[in-house]
């Protein structure tokens, strides 16, 4: 195994995301605990020390699990455990607390390696402000329980610098980037902002949650012809990421045995500066090609928001063309139904025209916001 010095930690390059373990059936409560106890065994025996889990992760089991595990094998103290607040579950002052408090109930430990508030954004940076997170989450590295601080985050770049230059006592950050991504979200520009900032950087989503795995079609897979060298599809996206000089560590949801397996032959080839310009150049290609198949190039610039009906255009919007970009329905009819609420998919749409008026990208918004619903809906994955 490789290690990088995460804010001061010898931490290996590869982290155990706990968010997609094998279940029993389709209920993602149902944590099949025997596959994944197998998993976490094997991975910590090729010398993984991070476990990255969050207070949502398989509606709240996945904390259990992890807390068992560690406490069963005794291991507590060997790994870094990394867990998250659930920004959207505070609603008063006083909320935060007693999160936390479940959450080392929970993990059966009293300190977290390193706590996250989870998948910040404008409106979660605001509460923050609001219920004194902050102030909450010194409290508790005073008093041992926060070893390292630091955010998730799930926004545009705007506002990921504006979290970065309103705090000055981040650590570190967790921004999801791979070669599709580096102008999503946070994206290259986050990177280096956090970098420059001295913030360590923690990169979730390397492989896109597997849509970087998948055989891709014909026009893709030619230009992969091209890299001189063989790598599987998951190992390339991998060492993309491990290239870059600011990241730190890189975690992956790994929900079979197999994936562990690949993942830290991955790892132990990470290198920074492993790829030459030619290579690179490959990747941006693929990037090119991929985004060539965007049905209508939505920048998730949200100046057609907010809509007078609640209707969440620019996250419907999205997930539409990534299902286009990567041919994969599945995934994201999955996030239309779980993500979206009923009350702010597109079928509340009245087609009153004002969302297509500020579109810069000249988009017909109302005609793609119903071919969206028609194809993403699905009544029996709805929550
Ligand atoms: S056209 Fe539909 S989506 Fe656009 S602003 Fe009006 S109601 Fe909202
Ligand atoms: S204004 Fe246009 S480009 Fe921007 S998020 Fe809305 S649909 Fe997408």
């Amino acid at each position: 195994m490789k290690y990088r010095n995460l804010c001061g930690e010898k931490v290996s390059v590869l982290g155990f995301g706990a968010m997609r373990l094998p279940t029993k059936g389709d209920e993602s409560k149902n944590i099949d605990k025997k596959k994944s106890e197998e998993m976490l065994d094997y991975a910590l025996k090729h010398g993984v020390n991070y476990i990255d889990t969050a207070y949502p992760y398989h509606g709240g089991e996945s904390e259990n699990f992890v807390g068992e595990y560690l406490k069963k094998k005794n291991l507590r103290k060997d790994i870094f455990l990394a867990t998250k607040l659930p920004m959207w579950k505070v609603k008063e002052k006083g909320d935060a607390d007693k999160i936390f408090k479940e959450q080392l109930e929970k993990l059966k430990t009293n300190y977290f390696d390193f706590y996250l508030l989870h998948a910040l954004g404008k409106k979660s940076w605001k509460k923050v402000e609001e219920f004194e997170i902050l102030q909450f989450c010194e409290e508790q590295i005073k008093a041992g329980k926060i070893k390292h601080f630091g955010f998730s985050f799930h926004d545009k770049y705007a506002i990921f610098k504006k979290i970065i230059d309103e705090y000055d006592k981040w650590e570190f950050c967790q921004i999801q980037y791979n070669y599709m991504d580096v102008d999503m979200q946070a994206g290259r520009k986050g990177l280096d902002y956090a970098a420059d900032k001295g913030l360590d950087v923690i990169v979730m989503e390397p492989l896109r949650g597997g849509q970087l795995c998948k055989e891709p079609p014909s026009e893709i897979k030619n230009l992969w012809q091209k890299f001189p060298r063989e790598l599987s599809y998951p190992d390339a996206a991998l060492q993309w990421v491990w290239n870059h000089k600011e990241v730190q560590l890189v975690l992956s949801g790994m929900s079979t045995l197999q994936h562990v397996k690949e993942n830290i032959i991955s790892a132990e080839k990470a290198k920074i500066g492993s790829l030459t310009a030619k290579e690179l150049k490959i990747f941006a290609e693929i990037r090119k090609e991929f985004l060539s198949r965007r049905p209508f190039g939505c920048t998730s610039c949200k100046y057609c928001e907010p809509c007078p009906e609640d209707v969440a255009i620019s996250r419907i919007l999205g997930f539409y063309e990534n299902y286009k970009i990567y041919d994969d329905l599945e995934r994201n009819q999955k996030f239309y139904n779980n993500f979206i609420k009923a009350e702010n998919k597109a079928d509340n749409c009245v087609e009153c025209g004002k969302c297509e008026e500020k579109c810069p990208q000249g988009i017909n918004i109302m005609k793609w916001l119903e071919k969206a619903h028609n194809k993403l809906y699905k009544k029996s994955l709805e929550k």
